[in-house]
């Protein structure tokens, strides 16, 4: 069923704290953490806490999880002291999702390109 949590889902397992994960953040409905490889100074993921495989899933099934989500990388970017800061979501392998369970990137800290690659 939608937004039920997935035995084999990485993401799942760190909101059920099955795997440990330097937590920064966290709602009723979302956690916030920083990324295991990241690509900027400040790298940290919004997920929800229920679990959607990717964006599209999330904003279509649950828009109000969505928004807390959207709600959430202000805050840390906010905590974080970030003035300018970027939020991806990547969706679809063809786009560099490797984890299908719905997150949003807050990358900050350095200079940020665009177009990104
Ligand atoms: P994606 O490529 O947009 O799906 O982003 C997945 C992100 O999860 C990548 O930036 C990974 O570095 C990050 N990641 C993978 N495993 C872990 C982990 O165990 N803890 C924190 N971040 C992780």
């Amino acid at each position: 069923m939608a937004g039920e949590a997935q035995d084999d889902c990485l993401f799942c397992k760190i909101v059920a704290g099955q795997i440990p994960a330097t937590i920064v953040r966290q709602t009723a409905t979302t956690v916030a953490f920083r990324d295991i490889n990241p690509k900027a100074p400040v790298h940290v993921l919004v997920i929800p806490k229920a679990h959607y495989p990717d964006a599209a899933s999330l904003a279509e099934g649950a828009p109000e999880l969505a928004a807390d989500v959207l709600r959430e990388t202000r805050a840390v970017a906010e905590e974080e002291k970030l003035e300018s800061y970027r939020t991806v979501f990547n969706t679809g392998a063809g786009a560099g999702q490797t984890v299908f369970h719905a997150h949003a990137h807050v990358l900050g800290g350095r200079g940020l390109q665009w177009p990104p690659g």
